[in-house]
């Protein structure tokens, strides 16, 4: 339900759709390759409140309302923009989001809210993304953010992986009154947020001020803890928590299982990115240096994940950087906008193209790759043209560095350690009600892509949400 019905809404609907329209401003390319920093130049007070009155406030529920994960009431809080109650806009981004400074950044908004604007028959979609990131800069600046914490239940809950999953889930436990410490086997709480998303989409000190929210109403995180190794879910138990949430979604990197890809030179894509993104203070030990590119860089994959491979290596100096992937680019599954973005930085691709062999040079490090060409089958049973290599078409192509960015998948470790916990497909945790991310083990909830596969940060937030409140019925009831 809409705050402020669009009944209510005094406006010239046909006048809007004819507005002049606010383009996202982009810092150059040239530019903007040189350094980590944000890509996207921020909304300010006139251009929100211009863009804003755009909206057409479509009957409720508006479709940008239906097709957000988290249903965030966008209409009223547009309005509210309108107005130049931005405060209170932001405020009600809030109720329905744990991380609105962060989804307004890195949501998929053109398949999300934004795809969904029914300005996008004739004219280009309101920028909800950048106006809810307009909005809850300024209420941080002049409001100050403060998660609201219940009355103290005297109950301990345990988070397992401190990542959009997990914060979701802590932001409504603490509302409840719980008491609830994090931990992640990483040194510091984000999970992909700070160990995987570059700075150029996301910069690393949005999320630590956000997290500084959490920290002042109350969460604890325990760092450098990896549960099913240092301690497991029954240790949680035994340490006093009364029920734990699972949200560690994918971590490790899909294997191609081709020869020399273990070769130095060849990175695996999370590695390469949190190594090229993250303070080094922040990074695991043993991994706390930048990754050595030479001149020519090759990323195999045709997933964002690539996207951010590719612009990552470009700004850090790499001369060449080829994305080789082995369909063509209209099946290529990461979003149009962030490939476009890696083509103006300079990013070149070869499609149909399949790598077989990683090759060593004399110094054992990786001196080129051998490829094969493909053509486009059968449609596979998602109804994606199948690629089928060119037999006799093997060539090579001579490169310093290559990076894999070929997704990911769940670490079977807690499903190993846990007795009773109920895993499938290679180590997803299963859920018996999707709802409320409950598993085949009391008192052990989860959610986030540990249990639905790669997703996004949004939909992993919403389900560590819902999770909090099966939670709080769980400890109401448990004896
Ligand atoms: C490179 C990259 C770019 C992406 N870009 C975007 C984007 O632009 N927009 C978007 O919406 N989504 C993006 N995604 C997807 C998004 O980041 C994930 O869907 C989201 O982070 C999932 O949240 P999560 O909490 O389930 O898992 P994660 O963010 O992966 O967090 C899980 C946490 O659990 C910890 N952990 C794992 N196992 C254990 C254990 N046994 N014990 C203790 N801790 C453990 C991990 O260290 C990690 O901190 C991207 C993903 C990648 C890899």
């Amino acid at each position: 339900m809409q705050t402020i019905p669009s009944e209510f809404l005094e406006i010239d609907r046909k006048a809007r759709v004819y507005m002049p329209y606010q383009d996202l401003s982009l810092r150059p390319p040239t530019e903007r390759v040189c350094d980590f920093g944000d890509v996207v130049i921020p909304l300010d007070s006139d251009r929100a409140m211009l863009e804003a009155s755009r909206c057409i406030h479509c009957p409720d529920p508006a479709p940008c309302m239906l097709a957000c994960p988290c249903h965030n009431d966008i209409p009223s809080a547009i309005w509210l923009i309108e107005q130049g109650s931005y405060v209170e806009a932001a405020q009600l981004y809030r109720q329905t989001s744990s991380l609105p400074e962060i989804c307004s950044r890195v949501c998929p908004h053109e398949q999300l809210c934004q795809g969904s604007c029914v300005l996008n028959k004739t004219h280009e979609p309101v920028l909800c993304g950048p106006l809810e990131t307009f909005v809850t800069c300024y209420e941080r600046k002049t409001a100050g953010v403060a998660i609201p914490v219940g009355k103290p239940t005297g109950k301990k809950v345990a988070i397992v992986g401190a990542g959009p999953a997990g914060l979701g889930c802590t932001e409504k436990l603490l509302e409840q009154g719980h008491s609830v410490t994090l931990f992640d086997s990483k040194p510091a709480p984000g999970g992909l947020l700070v160990y995987g998303i570059p700075n150029f989409k996301l910069a690393k000190e949005v999320f630590f001020c956000r997290w500084g929210d959490f920290e002042k109403a109350g969460a604890k995180f325990v760092g450098n803890t990896f549960i099913g190794k240092d301690k497991t879910i029954d240790d949680l138990f035994k340490e006093g928590f009364e029920a734990v949430f699972v949200g560690v979604g994918t971590g490790i990197d899909a294997k191609m299982e081709t020869p020399g890809e273990d070769l130095p030179g060849v990175y695996e894509g999370t590695d390469f990115l949190m190594r090229a993104n993250t303070e080094l203070n922040l990074l695991p030990e043993g991994k706390r240096e930048r990754p050595v590119l030479g001149k020519r860089v090759v990323v195999i994959g045709g997933g964002d994940t690539a996207s951010d491979c590719l612009r990552s290596a470009l700004r850090l100096g790499a001369e060449e950087v080829t994305c080789v992937y082995r369909r063509t680019e209209k099946e290529m599954p990461g979003g149009r906008k962030d490939r476009k973005m890696a083509k103006e930085e300079g990013a070149k691709y070869r499609f149909l193209t399949q790598p077989v062999k990683f090759i060593a040079g004399e110094d054992g490090r990786l001196t080129a790759i051998e490829c094969i060409e493909m053509i486009l089958g059968e449609p596979d049973a998602k109804g994606r043209r199948k690629p089928v290599p060119v037999e006799g078409s093997n060539f090579s192509i001579a490169v310093d560095t290559a990076i894999k960015a070929l997704g990911y998948w769940p670490d079977p470790v807690i499903g190993k350690t846990t007795p009773g916990l109920e895993v499938h497909d290679w180590g997803l945790i299963t859920v018996t009600d999707k709802e409320t991310g409950a598993t085949t083990r009391e008192g052990v909830f989860a959610a986030g892509d540990g249990v639905t596969g790669a997703d996004l940060v949004v939909t992993a937030m919403v389900g560590g949400r819902k999770a909090a409140g099966a939670i709080g019925e769980y400890l109401k009831t448990k004896k």
